[in-house]
């Protein structure tokens, strides 16, 4: 599933090709994707407008449209990729693939392809200003408040882990770099979130920013997840899915148990 370094990948190609750019069609190969919206009102708000700019919130893409460069945007593209979904910048001449859902035709001969395996993901058109949906802070911006996010952490009993997955605890973290943010934190997943010390919480906030700072910087985790350009990300995790390999850390065996329905993996020995 990606995750925040993988959106903000895919945000930063989204800005240097779409930005600026004109709608010219729209072709809709499952609407479940629209989640409710008609593909009447859909393709009304979209075809001719111009994506003036791209911004990320959590795991969500908004791309404000307006009528030209100039004018103040009156319509917002929700785009969010859930579990397999994925953005990938074509020629206008290429069809939409196997799993294609949604195509853009946008101007000087692209297309924007959302392709989903399973059609979970999301792609609408709300009015601009309209309300988005309600995420906690975001832990790259530049408001996110670690005092905040601890009082947050300290009114819940459940495992620092599953604490960490709720989107509105923290906008963009999934179970790969909530994983490795406790690695770094060297902080046991299990531990009651509201359990954890103020220099504990202080620690897992610099974790878990230090941790997306890096994943961004290499474009995401490697995997099956790719970027705009069909690229893999090269992040390689030092505990997530590695159960039985050595801890980068003390190279005792890495342990991994569900948590909250997730599998998690972590040190035994040197996260406490
Ligand atoms: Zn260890």
């Amino acid at each position: 599933m990606p995750e925040l370094p993988e959106v903000e990948t895919l945000r930063r190609g989204l800005e240097k090709e779409s930005v600026g750019r004109r709608i010219l069609s729209v072709v809709i190969a499952n609407p479940k994707v629209l989640k409710g919206q008609s593909e009447v009102e859909f393709r009304d708000r979209a075809v001719g407008k111009c994506i003036v700019g791209v911004s990320r919130r959590g795991k969500y893409l908004f791309l404000p449209l307006a009528v030209d460069s100039f004018s103040s945007p009156s319509f917002t593209l929700c785009l969010h990729l859930n579990m397999r979904g994925a953005l990938r910048l074509k020629t206008d001449e290429e069809p939409l693939g196997r799993y294609g859902v949604l195509r853009l035709g946008l101007d000087e001969g692209k297309s924007l392809h959302f392709d989903d395996i399973w059609g979970w993901g999301e792609c609408r058109i709300a009015v601009a200003g309209e309300s988005l949906p309600e995420l906690g802070e975001e832990p790259l911006g530049p408001s996110w408040d670690r005092r905040e996010f601890a009082r947050r952490l300290s009114t819940r009993r459940v495992a620092i882990k599953t604490v960490l997955l709720d989107q509105k605890i923290v906008a963009g973290v999934g179970n790969i770099y909530a994983d490795e943010a406790l690695f770094r934190a060297q902080l046991a997943p299990t531990r009651a979130a509201a359990a954890l010390t103020e220099s504990e919480c202080e620690r897992l906030a610099e974790s878990i920013w230090q941790t997306l700072t890096e994943a961004v910087a290499q474009g995401g985790t490697r995997g099956d997840y790719v970027d705009l350009y069909g690229q893999v990300g090269s992040y390689i995790p030092q505990v997530y899915d590695r159960e039985g390999a050595a801890c980068p850390r003390c190279t005792a065996p890495l342990k991994k148990i569900k948590l909250g329905g997730r599998g998690t993996t972590f040190c035994p020995v040197c996260q406490n």
